[in-house]
């Protein structure tokens, strides 16, 4: 998608660094609005902590299928003008824009978490990050646990995040699509706890999905990115 375009949609949300610096490359269709960005790795980059099954069903339907519901949601209407970022803001919380912010808010939630993960990531960070999570929770593992409480004790569908709230780093989850690009927050790192997530590979077992996204997974340059920006 046009470069310009895409940046724009995270003015509003005050995340311009990370979505600049996931670098976009988008496949879609050319009179789209909102394009379904290219993943940041091969479908198979992430096993056998997340399978290229689940990937394909995850990202090819679930995450498709979101772009594709916004785009003939907000075809032919302002929103169709704005940004991503723009549209969830100006939605959030409005009664019969519920679909418009639902769909919006899972477009970023989801190539926010495709970039939150890496193959080979995972595990205790180094330098700035490292320093900042040791200055606000106390330890890296005491981070861990909060993160992966958060994670398992939000009911039902939802998302797991840390974010940064003014100059200090938080950890949140939030509900169904809910996003805290919504509350003015930066995110840095995001898991997704919905079932469709981590079903086919873990089934019921959410505990052992999230375990292996914070040691396997993770990529702290991407947050550590987020949290200069
Ligand atoms: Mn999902």
């Amino acid at each position: 998608m046009d470069r310009r375009k895409f940046l724009k949609l995270s003015a509003g949300a005050g995340s311009l660094a990370l979505l600049q610096m996931v670098g976009f490359s988008c496949a879609g269709s050319g009179n789209d609005a909102i394009k379904l960005p290219s993943l940041p790795y091969k479908a198979d980059a992430l096993e056998p902590y997340i399978s290229e099954k689940t990937i394909h069903v995850h990202y090819g339907k679930h995450h498709a299928g979101y772009v594709k519901k916004l785009n003939r949601m907000i075809q032919g209407t302002t929103y169709a003008n704005l940004g991503l970022g723009a549209m969830i803001q100006k939605t959030h919380g409005s009664a019969g824009k519920t679909g418009i912010f639902n769909n919006a808010a899972q477009v970023f939630n989801h190539t926010f978490y495709w970039n939150s993960m890496k193959p080979g990531g995972g595990g205790v960070p180094t330098g700035i990050i490292a320093e900042k999570i040791k200055a606000d929770f106390g330890s890296y593992e005491a981070f861990k646990k909060e993160f992966a409480s958060a994670a398992l004790s939000q009911f039902g569908s939802g998302w797991a995040w840390l974010v940064k709230d003014a100059d200090l780093l938080k950890i949140i989850k939030t509900a169904n699509a809910d996003t805290p690009v919504a509350q003015g927050l930066i995110p840095l790192l995001t898991v997704d706890v919905w079932e469709h997530a981590y079903y086919l590979d873990y089934q019921n077992r959410r505990a052992d999905y999230v375990n292996a996204y914070l040691e396997h997974l993770v990529n702290w340059k991407f947050a550590k990115n987020n949290l200069a920006g």
